[in-house]
């Protein structure tokens, strides 16, 4: 059932709207994995979606509801919801096609993949409007900051934990990083953090989420991302930071590299404990030589695949 956002303080109006922003994200990842998989395989459900409405979500409810509350009747609410019913209405129509005639329309399917990531890319940059105004991001990074960090990451593990879509957690720490601010000064250390900050937020995909989570370390969250897909992200943002130096004045140009390690969100471990096992894997990307990403795989699974560095 859609909620009213709180009638009360503004700061309870906009923890409502984030809340509903966060669950609009989580259902329409786990409802586009379902289309994508009905398209390719439509007599075989999932045997845990066999009784669900395919098109059901909250989201469109809440904000009918809503709309007239001043916080929301706003012109990047009001573009998020149509965008929100274009990307309904495309896997409506794509979904409707498979069943009557057996056939997928690539233009439609195509427009359907730009309608999710556009919802995304929205419903992100509302949220960070929002988080600035409650003062959730880190001043000289502008990534999210370590108070938002937990709640964020419990919310996230639960949701994984319902809706069975795989979760990661990355931990991105620079390499060497002291002795920049040793030889440079420490304006320049910050300049290094900054343009650090501006690819990684710039590179994961849209409904990642980056926050500084200690002084020249990282943690990102990666929902809908196995181990394998998770490692190909971090690979890219690996190379990006290598292929990436920060000019610090007109004369000086500093390579910049970055160790990264991650481990996967599970049911029987607590959010403390995934952090934990992903430092391992910082550790041991420390370890091989810097410039790495390493992802943590418990002793009884296969082993990883050969890293790519
Ligand atoms: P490693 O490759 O093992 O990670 O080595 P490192 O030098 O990066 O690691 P270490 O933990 O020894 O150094 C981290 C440095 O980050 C020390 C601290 O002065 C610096 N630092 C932390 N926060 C900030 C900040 O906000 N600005 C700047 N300029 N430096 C910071
Ligand atoms: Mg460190
Ligand atoms: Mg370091």
């Amino acid at each position: 059932m859609p909620e009213s956002v709180a009638e009360g303080g503004m700061a309870d109006a906009e923890r409502d709207i984030l809340a509903e922003l966060e669950k609009a994200l989580g259902e329409h990842i786990a409802l586009i994995l379902r289309w994508n998989r009905k398209l390719m395989f439509p007599d075989s459900p999932h045997p845990s979606e066999m009784d669900d409405d395919e098109h059901d979500c909250d989201f469109g409810a809440w904000y009918e509801l809503n709309r007239n509350n001043r916080l929301i009747d706003q012109p990047a609410m009001h573009a998020l919801a149509a965008t929100h019913q274009q990307l309904h209405d495309s896997a409506k129509r794509l979904l409707s096609a498979r069943a009557v005639d057996g056939e997928i329309d690539s233009a439609e399917f195509d427009m359907m993949a730009l309608r999710a990531e556009s919802f995304f890319a929205q419903l992100r940059r509302l949220e960070r409007a929002f988080r600035t105004a409650r003062s959730d991001v880190d001043p000289l990074t502008g990534t999210y900051n370590r108070q938002t960090m937990m709640g964020d990451l419990n919310s996230e593990r639960e949701r994984a934990i319902r809706t069975q879509v795989p979760t990661a957690i990355a931990l991105v720490d620079l390499d060497h990083f002291k002795s920049v601010n040793d030889t440079y000064g420490h304006q320049a250390g910050d300049l290094v953090l900054q343009s650090v900050a501006g690819i990684l937020q710039s590179h994961v995909r849209p409904f990642d989420k980056v926050y500084r989570y200690g002084g020249e370390e990282f943690l990102i969250c990666l929902p809908n991302a196995d181990m394998k897909q998770c490692a190909r992200v971090l690979e890219r943002l690996r190379r990006v930071i290598e292929a990436s130096p920060v000019t610090i004045s007109d004369s000086t140009t500093l390579p910049v590299t970055a160790s990264i390690g991650a481990a996967p969100m599970t049911k029987s471990r607590t959010i403390e404990q995934i952090i934990e096992k992903a430092d391992r894997a910082l550790y041991a990307a420390k370890e091989g030589g810097r410039n790495r990403v390493r992802v943590w795989r418990s002793p009884d699974t296969k082993p990883a695949p050969k890293p790519s560095k």
